[in-house]
């Protein structure tokens, strides 16, 4: 049975929403502070976390931030703030998903079961892939995982993207999305495409995110390097095109 861990201050929300899950058959714990929340969570392995952001003591990010330097167990964040920034400083930060409250319960029981599907397998799985692909290109002159545009290069290995050998620091999401737009250059891509590779499963919130990681690229790279990589297709998403 998957386990699942809820911190939430809201007391009374917190029992609704272990009621709820109980009757789905999850196994739950609770928390109704930070601090407490964030030490079930280094001390046990969940499957997930339903973490609230606005906290008592250790605010939600902060819990996040702090789990995010030893475990990777996926986050759905609970907010009460419908700020698109919030949402996505707590998708860079780690989290998998949110819900801004006040939500449904059948809402928040469908996120719960798309985090748990598309959960990462900890197992050789993962470990099989990269081993694959590695040996693919082992042989291969130009160095494997790099992408270039002009200046611009993503050396996806890693993980570092340089202008002219600058670097220039993005987060993980804006990384993905710049990616993918190299990958996939001279195709024009809809937010919808996007947000499914820069967040990486059935993802339900708003596509404007796409936007705002948009504007951060555009920020960190066009406008400091004085030229127009993303291109914005009214109406249908965004393309980068070939020099
Ligand atoms: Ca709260």
């Amino acid at each position: 049975m998957p386990k699942i861990l809820i911190v939430e201050d809201e007391e009374k929300l917190a029992r609704f929403i272990e009621l709820e899950l109980i009757h789905e058959g999850y196994e739950t714990e609770k928390a109704f502070d930070g601090r407490t929340g964030l030490e079930l969570a280094r001390a046990q392995d969940f499957d997930l976390i339903l973490l609230d952001i606005m906290l008592p003591g250790l605010n939600g990010m902060e819990v996040l931030r702090r789990l995010r330097q030893e475990k990777a167990t996926p986050v759905i964040l609970l907010t009460a703030r419908d700020s698109v920034m919030d949402k996505v400083a707590g998708l860079d930060a780690g989290a998998m998903d949110y819900i801004t409250k006040p939500f449904a319960i059948e809402e928040l029981l469908a996120r719960i079961r798309v985090s748990l599907k598309y959960r990462k397998p900890e197992t050789a799985d993962g470990d099989g892939v990269s081993a694959g692909s590695t040996s693919l290109t082992a042989g291969a002159s130009a160095r494997p995982g790099i992408l270039r545009w002009k200046a611009l290069e993503l050396d996806e290995g890693r993980h570092r993207v340089t202008w002219d050998s600058q670097e220039i620091e993005l987060t993980n999401r804006e990384f993905l999305m710049l990616k993918t737009l190299l990958e996939n250059r001279d195709i024009v891509l809809s937010r919808d495409t996007l947000l499914e590779k820069v967040c990486g499963y059935d993802y339900m919130g708003e596509t404007n995110i796409v936007d705002v990681y948009v504007r951060h690229l555009r920020a960190k790279i066009d406008e400091v390097y004085g030229v127009k990589m993303l291109q914005t297709i009214r109406g249908v998403g965004y393309v980068i095109r070939s020099e």
